[in-house]
C-alpha cells in the first residue's frame, strides 16, 4: 500500500496555493461550485463574485429575475440553466432550512444539482467539517499514482476515505486541483518535473513500455 502522508507532503510542495472564493460562507461555496461545473475557475470566480456584489444572500436570490442572473453569469457553462437552478436552491434552503445551507451530506444532496462531490466541498470549505471531495482532477492523480484502482468518483470516494487521514481532509482537494491543473495535468503530464516519479504507477508502468 502507497504512503500516503508521504506522497501528500511532495504533492502540497508541488501544487501553487488554491484561491477559494468566499472560504467558510457556506452559501456562497454551494452557489460557486454548481456555477464551476463544466466552467473554468476565473470565468467561476468572477461570477459568482458578481452575483454576490448584488445579491449578497439566499433571500435576495431567490427573489432574483432569472433573466438578470443569466445576464451575471453569461460567461459560465449552461448559464440558461443554472441561473434558474440558483434562484431553485435559493429557495430551497430558505424555505426548508431557515436559510441556513445543511451541514451534513445527506441533506445536501437532495438538493437539486447538488451531488456527493459538491455536498463534499460545501462540507469542507464551508463548515470545516472533513469529507472526501472527488472531482476530475482528484480521480484522476488518485489512480495515475496507485493510490486507489477504481472506475468512478463514488468509488473513489469511498477508497480515499480509507486511506486519508480526517487531518488532510479539508485541505485535500485543493491541493489536488492545483497539482492536477499545473503538473499532473489530463493530456501530458509534466513528470519530468514530478518529485513523485519513484512511486507513482502511471510514471513506472509507462517507463517499462518505453524501455
Ligand atoms: S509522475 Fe507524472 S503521472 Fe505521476 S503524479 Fe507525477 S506528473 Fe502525475
Amino acid at each position: 500500500m502507497k504512503d500516503f502522508e508521504k506522497i501528500y507532503g511532495k504533492i502540497k510542495k508541488m501544487a501553487p496555493e488554491h484561491h477559494f472564493e468566499f472560504k467558510n460562507d457556506p452559501f456562497w461555496i454551494l452557489i460557486t461550485t454548481i456555477l464551476s461545473q463544466r466552467t473554468k475557475d476565473k470565468t467561476t470566480d468572477e461570477a459568482a463574485r458578481a452575483l454576490y456584489n448584488k445579491y449578497k444572500d439566499s433571500y435576495n436570490l431567490e427573489n432574483a429575475d432569472p433573466d438578470n442572473i443569466k445576464k451575471i453569469i453569461k460567461n459560465v457553462g449552461f448559464s440558461n440553466v443554472k441561473s434558474k437552478r440558483l434562484i431553485e436552491v435559493s429557495k430551497i434552503i430558505n424555505h426548508d432550512y431557515s436559510g441556513e445551507v445543511p451541514n451534513n451530506h445527506d441533506d445536501l444532496i437532495k438538493i437539486p444539482g447538488v451531488g456527493s462531490k459538491t455536498a463534499n466541498i460545501v462540507l469542507t470549505q464551508g463548515y470545516n467539517i472533513p469529507a472526501i471531495a472527488v472531482d476530475t482532477h482528484v480521480f484522476r492523480i488518485s489512480n495515475r499514482i496507485g493510490l486507489v484502482k477504481t472506475k468512478d468518483p463514488d468509488e473513489t470516494e469511498e477508497a480515499l476515505k480509507k486511506i486519508i487521514p480526517l487531518k488532510y481532509q479539508i485541505e485535500f482537494n485543493p491541493v489536488f486541483v492545483e497539482f492536477g491543473k499545473s503538473i499532473c495535468k489530463p493530456v501530458s503530464p509534466r513528470c519530468d518535473i514530478c518529485q513523485l516519479t519513484e512511486c507513482c504507477d502511471y510514471y513506472i508502468n509507462n517507463k517499462k513500455i518505453k524501455k
